[in-house]
């Protein structure tokens, strides 16, 4: 199936299984703005607690907070946000839709990664068994000539951004003649820097009143209570403070269902450590960070790091861990070192002195940073990309289903009576009745138990119990497993323990506890 099915496919159901719907839908719509339906918030809070207990609990040196969307607006000058958070932007005058440049440009690039792909697996097809790739990559002659057009633009674009030339970017797309996807045209306007930041008015009075902005990112908050949790936790350097929150971008370019909303969620970790010892914690976060994405068990091919092209002028390190979506290769997650330079200007700014007392090093310094800095929707987004499948079975009959990690999975256990009568309901709702404390069950005793099972697959339930007439002589259960749809007998007795084992968070925590900060 081309990717593009796949991804219209995967967003039709996430409708239709109550996972995500467009905000405002009565309303026809609220451009880049979505709901989380009601199995949707389930897999949203496991992802969350997934991040929150392998950082917090797993680490005795960070701890979280939880900081207001509102802040002080000095704040955003100091952080840079009012003068620089801006997107380079260019208009197609035939189509009046308005584009990233710079998002233009990495498309264009990421299609030379494509062509050269292709050109592998016609070889890989073509040679079969005796085929070396690496040795391919290197002396064919049309990859070759591929790579040396993509390295020449690719350089110009990474000056272009560095030297913040609007001009060139824009040239960039001529000489590489980019078409509006909509038009099809090359009709460009100028390319214009546009702020992301949203901002709105606090107080009562129009005279009194201040313009405050949603945050762009929760980092901030994090920064400028950099004090009061060292202080009041009496933490000591290296640790980091944790947070997960909503942020706000007025992003011009909203495509790609929940890959780039207006308001989303990030989780975020700023890690204070003793300057000069910050890039061996970049590498050290990088590492962790990418174990965790691979824990999930979707195979380590399916991520990748991506060094910044252009680094922030106070970051001296940056890369993102990018995730194979149906669209191609993308950011799902950012980790900077930022240097000195947020605590720093919140000193500036705010005339109030921000060190930290080493009492190892006998001196006070301003703590440096590493961020590890990841969007919830789109972990979200790459979590059901990855697990959408579609099967054809012996009698011709599709099945949909998630194979989403078990932990993870919305509902936990499906508990089936297998019909209504003979006293099966009832002995399935007192199961659901002592199962429930443990772990999301769900009771459904309608349609026949086939439609049931692929009810189940299709929100991705792991296990499904039927309860049949056996069960009442013997006490025991049909527990079906979703991907291999295999079926085997449990005691009731045991089912609560069966069940957790595949279940609990602890198995994915456990993979990661070896890697300590
Ligand atoms: P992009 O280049 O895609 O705009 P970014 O580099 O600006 O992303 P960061 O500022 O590093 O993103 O934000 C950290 C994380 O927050 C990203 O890796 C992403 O997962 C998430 N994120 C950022 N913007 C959005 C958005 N508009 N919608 C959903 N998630 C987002």
């Amino acid at each position: 199936m081309a990717q593009d099915d796949v991804f219209k496919k995967l967003v039709s159901h996430c409708k239709e299984y109550g996972y995500v719907f467009q905000s405002s839908e009565i309303y026809d719509g609220l451009s880049a703005v979505y709901d989380y339906g009601q199995t949707g918030v389930e897999l949203k809070n496991n992802i969350k607690k997934y991040w929150w207990d392998s950082m917090v609990l797993l680490h005795e040196n960070v701890v979280g907070i939880d900081s207001a969307i509102f802040m002080h607006p000095t704040i955003w000058k100091a952080s840079g946000h009012v003068d620089a958070f801006n997107d380079p932007l260019i208009d197609n005058r035939d189509s009046k839709k308005r584009y990233r440049a710079d998002v233009l440009i990495e498309e264009h690039l990421a299609r030379y990664d494509e062509k050269t792909d292709k050109e592998v697996q016609k070889a890989a097809k073509r040679f079969g068994d005796r085929f070396d790739e690496a040795m391919f990559r290197e002396t064919s002659p049309r990859i070759l000539e591929n790579r040396r057009k993509r390295d020449e633009i690719h350089t110009r674009f990474t000056r272009a951004l560095n030297e913040n030339n609007l001009e060139e970017l824009r040239q960039i797309i001529i000489d590489c003649e980019i078409v509006c996807p909509v038009s099809g045209t090359r009709n460009w306007t100028e390319v214009r820097q546009f702020n992301l930041m949203f901002s709105t008015e606090m107080g009562s009075t129009a005279d009194a009143a201040m313009k405050v902005y949603l945050r762009p990112e929760t980092a901030q908050g994090i920064f400028v209570n950099f004090l009061n949790v060292q202080k009041t936790g009496r933490m000591k350097i290296p640790f980091g403070i944790a947070q997960i929150g909503k942020a706000f971008r007025n992003e011009i370019v909203a495509r790609q269902f929940i890959f780039r909303m207006r308001e989303f969620e990030q989780m975020e970790m700023q890690f204070f450590v003793a300057p000069g010892e910050e890039l061996q914690w970049f590498e050290h976060w990088k590492q962790f960070r990418m174990k965790w994405h691979r824990a999930l068990g979707f195979g380590a091919e399916k991520y990748r790091f991506h060094d910044h092209d252009k680094l922030a002028h106070y970051a001296n390190a940056a890369t993102d861990v990018e995730f194979e979506m149906p669209f191609g290769f993308r950011e799902v997650e950012g980790i900077h070192s930022r240097t000195d330079f947020d605590l720093s200007q919140h000193e500036k700014y705010s005339g109030k002195k921000i060190h930290y007392f080493d009492p190892e090093q006998g001196k006070s310094y301003v703590p440096f940073v590493v961020e590890t800095s990841i969007g919830v929707d789109r972990m979200f987004l790459s979590i059901l990309a990855a697990s959408y499948c579609e099967e054809t079975l012996d009698g011709g009959e599709t099945r949909v289903l998630l194979k989403l990690p078990p932990t993870l999975a919305p509902v936990k256990l499906a508990i089936l009576p297998l019909v209504k009568k003979d006293g099966l309901a009832e002995k399935a709702r007192e199961m659901m009745d002592n199962l429930k404390f443990s772990f999301a069950c769900q009771y459904d005793e309608k349609d026949s138990i086939g439609k049931r099972y692929r009810r189940q697959d299709a929100i991705g339930t792991p296990f499904c119990a039927t309860v049949d007439h056996r069960t009442l002589e013997d006490n025991t259960v049909t527990v079906r497993h979703r991907d291999s749809m295999e079926q085997e007998r449990v005691s009731t007795d045991s089912l609560q323990r069966v069940i957790a084992e595949k279940t609990d968070m602890k198995n994915l925590l456990k993979q990661l506890a070896q890697h300590k900060a």
